[in-house]
């Protein structure tokens, strides 16, 4: 039997679970086996098509004749070196695998677009598939899943794999590294998953049983029975006794009204959110959504958020990509991952993947109230660029008869030499800040380094200044400004915010309760309600 040992992290997420460990393969290792970038790229890409060559085989074989005579077309097309070859030169100018095979496709495509042999056009439509399946494992496809209930241990956690994982049974995460503000703690806290992060390495063996209480950033390994009983008593004490079922516009004491909008990581969050809850969803993030290059996931996903939320308004953020998200190996250094290419900058550099996305906004637009917030402005130039794809966009598909509308096209206020200068964006329709970027950017302290934790938390007072300034901006524009970033979901700060004028707060769901009722204990300026008598 393992010996009991008790190892401090810091809280994630809170919570309490217990179950088997569940050891992450060691990824540094791995990643370093695969020798230089370049030939690493090039081999993942040959993987990915002996995967997509594999599904098809398997899939030929059980099919009719007819459907087997279609993927005997697209296995010809993979075993043809053509294909690879034309990502490969892209590959060695400096794409990453997956943006070089979309890229090498796309041209394809096009060309076989143009063709004037019908026939040859109509097989446009395999192509396209078989850039699809390719793609899908490359990026797409769920990395290796554990068992349910069971608690992950590892360096790290990728967005997608928790977002694929089923929580339903409990579990935990521990991480080695990692930090309180990063993406993948943001989601588990969304999921009310218990997370402790910052353990250092510890070593512990698979299948070990291991309490998780992340309500003191505390793992026991081989824990007594007493000590989990201990944690889960006071869990049950802490649980928020104030109902979730209340409108999304809330009264301050003296009458001000509040707008409460859900964030939304995950179509499959919707289920459990009843809609007359909230103002509706204040950012739906979609760089979690699986396989971003598939024009059809999107507009589903879209439309499906539309249909849940009826009149009330739907906020679709376009793909942050860089950062701690998923890059699409463009050869981000990690030193430069959050200062270099991301959100609206690599939408900008792939233009595909921006009107691929364009297109799914504009045709679900016509289907309700949607608007559509650009990630990492920094210049009105970048929104300029982004807002002439929209109008391309539309143009193309209304010359093809498809049915769209231009949606309120808004912006993240979350780089510094954006925020301080929000008159400059005349043609953003809305605002929205996010405290977890700015913050980070204010202080020059990372959001994924637990290092430097005490320096982002410290940038608070640099970041409400900011945000009051904003406000005053927004307002004198007579345009809408709101708050998406994780501070919105902290009773501690909702005082401040209110102080700093803002009316609209947007946050994870399972957070709106303690939120709810932190602001209906308050005037508008901020101070408790009791204070004033
Ligand atoms: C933010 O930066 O505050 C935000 C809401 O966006 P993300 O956390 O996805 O970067
Ligand atoms: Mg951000």
């Amino acid at each position: 039997m393992a010996e009991t040992l008790e190892i401090t992290g810091v809280s994630a997420s809170p919570g309490v679970a217990v179950g088997p460990v569940h050891l992450a393969a060691d990824v540094t290792a791995e990643a370093l086996a695969l020798g230089d970038t370049m030939a690493s790229e090039g081999d993942k890409l040959r993987q990915a098509v002996a995967t997509a060559l594999a599904e098809l085989e398997a899939l030929a074989d059980r099919s009719d004749e007819e459907s087997a005579g279609i993927l005997d077309f697209q296995i010809e097309m993979l075993l043809d070196p053509a294909l690879v070859e034309m990502a490969e030169e892209r590959i060695v100018a400096g794409d990453g695998a997956a943006l070089a095979w979309f890229g090498a496709l796309n041209d394809y495509i096009a060309d076989i677009e143009q063709a004037p042999d019908e026939q040859l056009r109509a097989r446009a439509i395999d192509i396209v598939d078989i850039r699809n399946r390719v793609l899908s494992a490359l990026t797409g496809r769920p990395l290796e899943d554990f068992a349910p209930g069971s608690v992950f241990v590892g360096k790290d956690l990728e967005p997608s794999l928790l977002l694929q994982h089923d929580w339903t049974a409990g579990g935990a995460i521990i991480l080695f590294e990692g930090s309180v503000s990063s993406h993948v703690a943001m989601l588990a806290r969304s999921r009310s998953v218990p997370m402790v992060v910052a353990t250092g390495r510890f070593k512990v063996a698979d299948g070990v049983r291991v309490l998780v209480d992340a309500n003191d950033g505390r793992v026991v390994v081989a824990p007594e029975d007493q000590q989990i009983n201990k944690a889960r008593s006071r869990t049950t004490e802490a649980r928020p006794t104030v109902p979730s079922r209340a409108g999304g516009v809330i009264e301050t004491a003296d009458g001000v009204a509040i707008r409460l909008s859900a964030i939304v990581n995950d179509p499959i969050e919707l289920k459990s959110i009843d809609p007359s809850s909230v103002a509706g969803i204040g950012l739906m993030r979609t760089e979690f959504l699986g396989n971003v290059f598939n024009q059809e996931t999107h507009y589903d996903v879209y439309r499906q958020a539309l249909d849940w939320a009826g009149d009330a308004p739907v906020i679709v953020r376009m793909l942050d990509l860089g950062g701690d998200k998923m890059e699409l190996g463009v050869g981000a250094k990690e030193s430069e991952a959050f200062l270099g290419r991301r959100g609206i900058r690599l939408l900008l550099a792939l233009p595909e993947i921006a009107r691929l996305q364009a297109r799914a906004l504009l045709r679900a637009a016509a289907h309700g109230n949607l608007g559509v917030l650009l990630p990492m402005i920094t210049v009105p130039e970048e929104l300029d660029a982004m807002r002439a794809i929209f109008e391309e966009e539309a143009a193309a598909l209304g010359r093809r008869g498809v049915q769209t509308r231009m949606p309120e096209i808004g912006m993240m206020v979350e780089v510094p030499a954006a925020a301080l200068m929000l008159d400059r964006f005349l043609r953003s329709d809305f605002f929205s800040f996010g405290t977890n970027d700015l913050a980070q950017y204010l202080a020059a302290a990372a959001r994924d380094d637990q290092s430097v934790a005490a320096l982002y938390n410290a940038a608070t007072p640099a970041v409400l200044r900011v945000i009051a300034q904003g406000v005053a901006l927004a307002e004198a524009m007579k345009k809408s400004i709101g708050i998406c970033g994780e501070m919105a979901s902290d009773p501690q700060h909702i005082p401040a915010l209110m102080a700093a004028g803002l009316r609209h707060f947007s946050m994870a769901p399972n957070r709106l309760a303690d939120i709810r009722s932190t602001i209906a204990g308050m005037y508008s300026d901020g101070r408790a309600a009791a204070e004033m008598k």
